[in-house]
């Protein structure tokens, strides 16, 4: 991959501009810091030398008459301002390059800072204060004159030289550090994403089975760990599809062989019409058989594809009940068995009619095909809590409770070679448990082998 554009160079960009500008700011900080508080060190020293000559006049004259002992790096000079024109300097012979607005502004205040530059381009820093060098008396004997007190910054400017060029190397030393430390981090860091990526080249819908091996704890570990559950699931899902379509085949195959037989046979030679009828018979009822194995499994897969049309609306189902219970009973009388109609109360709940209806019967069905003649199936309606229960019992063989858990699974039969015979599918109760699930309800089932089983629907009431 191009490592411009990958997340590494950009986190690392990103990071390092942002180190780059804390360095600098940081950097002027600390510069400007420094150089005011060595500047404001050097007129503290300038006020406190200055003030020590005020206070003795005789340092002053001995100024004037140059004979003062200069300090090292130190320059004390007088300036006199005789006629608001002309400058003169004490001792004679020395002379600093200040403006004549600079000298009245400082004589007229108590005294001013400036900073210049000596012809030799030394850096100076000065203070101007007013003194009074007459006599005490009314008229003064000397004009207004200054006490100049200049000392050089030299060793400032050094020292803020050697600063600057010593965050020069830092800051750029630091930065290439921290982009060093920083690609090494992300790539780090960003590893598992490549193998996350290699992982997912690597998976093929035909092998679903491996994993990403990233166990860290990070958010990358997580995301890891979240896509390992969605291939799991994935996985799953193929599973079942390929075994649904295995399943199907074999279904369908079942009475496609049958009719195939059962023409070849007739077809063979010429036999009495009985047997041409008996052929057909068999064939017409494979052919229905297929018909509406071909329709459950249209259901189902509408319903994977969550492209089902529900006609929801409030449905009496007291009403429902007693006019399932009229085909109930007819079927039962067919097989010879008693039917009984329990207790039933009016309770709306909110439905699509024919699915409901679809989803009692399918278990109807089961009940009286399950169940040998003489047999009980019965039917009741009650309320419990914000539930309303249909409840569908009968004597028949029972379900073995190993069983129980997977009857509601797609072709699942506890007893094939019957339920085949029986015209059963393995399709009915997925269907009646996604009916269920689409009304926000659900199913279960009490059953005893040889004894019978109660097949229960919780449906949601509708709240008045
Ligand atoms: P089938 O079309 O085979 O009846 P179902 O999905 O309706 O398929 O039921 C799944 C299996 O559950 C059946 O094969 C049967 O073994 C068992 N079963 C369902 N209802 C009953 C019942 N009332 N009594 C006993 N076994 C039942």
């Amino acid at each position: 991959m191009n490592f411009i554009h990958s997340i590494k160079f950009r986190f690392t960009i990103v990071y390092l501009l942002v180190l780059a500008v804390l360095l600098t700011a940081l950097s002027a900080g600390v510069y400007f810091y420094l150089s005011r508080s060595l500047y404001q060190n050097l007129d503290h020293s300038l006020e406190l030398r200055s003030t020590q000559l005020c206070s003795l006049p005789t340092i002053l004259e001995t100024i004037r008459q140059g004979e003062f002992q200069e300090e090292l790096g130190e320059i004390v000079i007088l300036c006199f301002y005789a006629d608001n024109q002309s400058v003169q300097w004490s001792p004679p012979g020395i002379s600093i390059p200040l403006s004549h607005e600079f000298i009245s502004q400082a004589i007229a205040g108590t005294g001013l800072f400036t900073a210049i530059q000596t012809a030799e381009g030394e850096g100076l820093r000065l203070l101007a204060v007013p003194v009074n060098l007459g006599p005490p008396g009314p008229t003064p004997s000397l004009p207004p004159s200054l006490l100049i007190i200049a000392r050089s910054t030299k060793q400032i400017d050094q020292a803020l030289a050697g600063l600057v060029r010593t965050l020069l190397i830092a800051v750029p030393l630091a930065l290439a550090l921290a982009a060093g430390g920083g690609i090494f981090l992300a790539r780090r860091a960003l590893k598992p994403v490549d193998e996350i990526a290699r992982t997912a080249q690597e998976i093929e819908e035909s092998d679903l089975s491996r994993r990403i091996n990233v166990n860290t704890k990070d958010e990358l570990g997580r995301l890891a760990a979240t896509l390992n559950e969605m291939i799991g699931r994935l996985e799953k899902a193929f599973q079942r599809q390929k075994q649904f379509t295995s399943d199907a085949s074999h279904e369908l195959r079942a009475p496609l062989a049958v009719i195939e037989a059962e023409s070849t046979l007739a077809l063979q030679k010429e036999r009495p019409s009985s047997d041409y009828q008996r052929s057909l018979e068999n064939i017409s009822q494979e052919t229905r058989r297929m018909s509406s194995l071909i329709d459950q499994l249209l259901t189902l897969a509408r319903a994977d594809a969550g492209k089902e049309q529900w006609n929801f609306a409030e449905i009496d189902l007291g009403k429902l009940i007693s006019n399932l219970s009229t085909d109930a009973e007819i079927l039962c009388q067919e097989k010879g068995l008693n039917f009984q109609l329990g207790q039933t109360h009016d309770l709306v709940v909110k439905g699509d009619e024919a699915r409901l209806r679809e989803l009692f019967m399918n278990v109807l069905d089961n009940a009286i095909r399950y169940t040998p003649a003489l047999g009980t199936v019965s039917l009741s309606l009650r309320r419990d809590g914000q539930m309303a229960v249909v409840a569908i019992t009968d004597t028949g063989v029972g379900i073995p409770a190993e069983d129980i858990p997977f009857i509601f699974e797609r072709f699942y039969r506890v007893d094939k070679s019957r339920s085949r015979a029986e015209g059963g599918s393995g399709l009915g109760l997925a269907i009646c448990r996604h009916i269920v699930e689409a009304h926000g309800g659900k199913i279960e089932v009490e059953s005893q082998v040889g004894v019978g089983s109660t097949f229960s629907v919780w449906l949601p009431l509708q709240s008045p």
